[in-house]
């Protein structure tokens, strides 16, 4: 993509009331544009960064077996009735027709999901089964102030599943975990994972992956030398005592963000929908279900507000809008610009996703863009590097910079 037909420009200033690092930036280097309060669109360098965490995911969920649906996401009231959350749910968003029926906005997607799943897993052959999505939920939430980390609307990806009995249950509960560990650590981040009792969905267990960040809503207490996390007023443990699993490591307390929790739901949503399957002896019986979310644009804001430095973001790879930026120093060298045009030809064409800064800049504005858009590896041309006969190649993360001969380049930033 040549960034002079780029449809977005960096800006100086992100809106004054935006009060959250990572929709500063975002919105300061083009990402996306804030719309109100806890509502955001996502411009072109925004979507491509969104569509490669919803990818990561993707791979990992339909690595364990799970099916990608696209869901409704305005829903019946008769649904959110039958299962009480019409009147339970406070975040629910209730919309009345003009023809006086009213709908739900999707604020999670169990009221749709289990008479689905009512229809086609009528026996024990049809189970377990694994359905998720990815797109955009809304909910009535009383403060949104953490930029892309809490929206009324926001990406999330949910996925539902339905087991013949506990014990399978808890044998895929398991393989989902690890699942979503894959996923943080492919988007360039720590997550931990603590014990929580499953809130309003159920008395049953549930785990919430967190993410070590001032900009999280949560706190939580960690062992320094194990796993062992834990919200803090859930654990009867504080900060600076010995951690009551390996005894060995000291508690300490930080701010993190919930970036994911999986639930063991048992059968409510079953039993609200009258939904049984035949079991082995035809008997009929309620699946057990649980649920798995991972918050799409949380993700996205808890690797900016994680990995950005003074200068911007700090994109990891697999994320990154483009894999390289390649910036053409051309002064008045014409020479210059065509031979960073010939590059920027040969990288399209071997598959390298590049973003060419051909616009009609100084250096240092350009570099100061390439430093807040946050693309990981930076390609430089100048007369400088044409005498030398090759390109200057930094990276964004460390800053290391060497010269790669011409013979080298495509196969340098392939890897
Ligand atoms: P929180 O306690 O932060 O409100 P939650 O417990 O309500 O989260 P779930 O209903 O389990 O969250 O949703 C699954 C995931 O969706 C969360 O782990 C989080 O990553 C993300 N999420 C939840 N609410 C929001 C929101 N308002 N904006 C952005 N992401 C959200
Ligand atoms: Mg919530």
């Amino acid at each position: 993509m040549r960034q002079s037909k780029l449809f977005t420009k960096t800006r100086r200033e992100a809106p004054k009331d935006e009060v959250a690092k990572n929709a500063q930036l975002l919105i300061r280097a083009g990402y996306i544009h804030k719309e109100m309060a806890g509502v955001y669109s996502y411009l072109p360098l925004g979507l491509r960064v969104l569509k490669k965490i919803e990818n990561v995911i993707r791979e990992e969920m339909n690595a364990i077996g799970g099916q990608e649906t696209a869901l409704a996401t305005l829903h019946p009231s008769e649904n959110w009735k039958k299962t009480g959350g019409w009147d339970g749910v406070d975040v629910l968003f209730k919309i009345q027709s003009r023809t006086e029926k009213e709908y739900a906005l999707g604020q999670s997607e169990e009221e749709i999901v289990t008479p689905i799943a009512q229809e086609y897993a009528s026996s024990y052959k049809d189970l377990p089964v694994a359905i998720y999505q990815i797109g955009q939920k809304y909910r009535d939430e009383l403060r949104a102030k953490s930029g892309i980390m809490r929206g009324r609307e926001f990406g999330m990806k949910d996925m539902y599943s339905f087991h013949e009995t506990q014990e399978d249950f808890d044998r895929f509960y398991e393989i989902a975990k690890k699942a979503y560990f894959k996923v943080f650590a492919r988007c360039g981040l720590t997550a931990k994972v603590t014990e929580a009792s499953g809130g309003a969905f159920s008395e049953k267990l549930s785990y919430e992956f967190m993410v070590l960040t001032d900009a999280g809503e949560d706190d939580i207490i960690y062992c320094s030398e194990c796993a062992h996390c834990a919200n803090v007023g859930v654990s009867k443990a504080a900060e600076g005592d010995m951690c009551p699993k390996c005894g060995k490591g000291k508690l300490a307390k930080a701010r993190a963000a919930e970036v994911g929790n999986v639930f063991d739901l048992g059968v409510k949503y079953p039993k609200a929908f009258d939904f049984t399957y035949k079991d082995k002896n035809g008997e009929a019986k309620s699946p057990i279900v649980g649920c798995y979310g991972i918050g799409t644009t949380r993700l996205m804001g808890t690797i900016v507000e994680v990995l950005s430095d003074e200068k911007g973001i700090v994109w990891p790879k697999v994320v990154a809008p483009f894999s390289a930026h390649l910036i053409a120093i051309s002064g008045s060298n014409t020479d210059v610009g065509a031979e960073a045009d010939r590059l920027y030809e040969l990288l399209c064409e071997n598959g390298i996703e590049v973003l060419y800064d051909d616009r009609d800049l100084r250096a240092g504005e350009k570099f100061a863009d390439a430093d807040l858009i946050g693309i990981p590896v930076r390609v430089v041309i100048s007369e400088k590097t044409i005498s030398e006969g090759g390109f200057e190649v930094s990276s964004r993360t460390n800053g290391e910079t060497a010269m790669v001969p011409d013979s080298d380049i495509v196969e340098r930033l392939r890897n």
